[in-house]
């Protein structure tokens, strides 16, 4: 089979992306539509470069309803100065920025989960050019990949780093050892319930070092869950050689991370009902196999008795759904077990 010529990607960057010093500007991505016939969608960015060395490439809001890694990284892009670096940062601070305009999880454009739409399309909808333009441009020049990901609406979560069980144990050992860095109050070996389309995957079959985290949730950021990842992004940057001010970020001591594992789907609880959910156990408390982490209350009439969603497996609630109304097929609770 001939390979497949894919057209240039229609994004074009406002930066130099090989220059020394600070620029700050935009992925131009043309999206004709009633307001605005020769529009385009603007994405902004910063490049920080200094001489040569690896490249970071950091990016929050893929999905636009979490904010920790917007907040993080507007507030790095403002803050970081060249003379700090060695080699080069890329900094989006949001990804599919016309769902964090909307503050959703998707795009309003096209209903795109950029998070589902990799590698993506040249020739696609607005979040496939995304997607396509991070797997084709962007990933390419990165060494060291961190996605900052939190709960949004719909989940919260113990503030976590993560990375994948990969084929390559090499690779698998760089990312591992870039979530330590990290230094979460926890660090998850993660199992994905849907990896088909994922920039994680991506990145990952590109031989890049990759994390991603999950650092809390609801649709809001917190104040110890914004510190933790402002912290965790220098504290990466310092390890993979980037950043060199020699000092911890707020001058906070780092606790050790506690690592937690996701060694089968019996983590999951998906909801088999719709109603009122009563949550039993909160975020990072223990849990025995068989012990109840919820209740969902039928709210159709009085009378009812709950539906009961028990542990599968020993360790501390992950997450958990956030809103106190759900449907079924909502994953209601996530455990982790606990690495000794
Ligand atoms: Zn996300």
């Amino acid at each position: 089979m001939a390979p497949v010529t894919l057209a240039p990607s229609p994004i074009t960057p406002t930066v130099d992306f090989d220059r020394d010093g600070v620029q700050h500007g935009f992925l131009r991505l043309p999206y004709s539509r009633d307001d605005s016939a020769w529009g385009s969608v603007m994405i902004p960015l910063t490049v920080v470069r200094n001489g040569c060395g690896p490249t970071a490439l950091l990016t929050g809001a893929n999905h636009g309803d979490e904010y920790e890694g917007a907040v993080a990284l507007f507030d790095l892009a403002q803050t970081l100065t060249a003379d700090r670096v060695a080699g080069r940062v890329i900094i989006v601070p949001a990804m599919n920025y016309p769902a964090f305009q909307a503050g959703t999880r998707t795009s309003p454009i096209d209903k795109g989960n950029l998070n589902r739409s990799f590698p993506g399309r040249p020739d696609g909808t607005v979040t496939q050019k995304i997607a396509d333009y991070f797997a084709r441009e962007l990933l390419p020049l990165a060494d060291l990949v961190m996605d900052i990901h939190s709960g949004g609406r719909t989940l919260d979560f113990v503030p976590f780093a993560a990375a994948h069980i990969l084929p390559d144990k090499d690779q698998e050992a760089r990312c591992f050892a870039a979530v330590a860095a990290f230094a979460a109050p926890f660090s998850m070996r993660m199992l994905e319930i849907d990896a088909v389309g994922m920039y994680d995957t991506t990145a990952e079959e590109l031989g890049k070092t990759f994390v991603t985290t999950e650092l809390g949730g609801g649709g809001t950021g917190r104040a110890e869950t914004i510190a933790i990842a402002k912290r965790g992004v220098r504290n990466v940057l310092r390890h993979a050689g980037i950043l060199a001010d020699g000092q911890a970020a707020d001058g906070q001591p780092v606790e050790a991370s506690r690592w937690l594992d996701m060694p089968s789907g019996d983590c999951f609880r998906f909801a088999e009902d719709s109603g009122l959910i009563e949550a039993c156990v909160d975020l990072g408390q223990p849990v025995r196999a068989g012990d109840l982490l919820a209740r969902i209350h039928p709210i159709g009439r009085t009378g009812l008795a709950p539906a009961e969603y028990r542990a599968a497996l020993d360790g501390i609630l992950a997450a958990r759904h956030f809103p106190g109304l759900v449907k079924a097929g909502d994953c209601i609770a996530v455990v982790g077990t606990v690495e000794s």
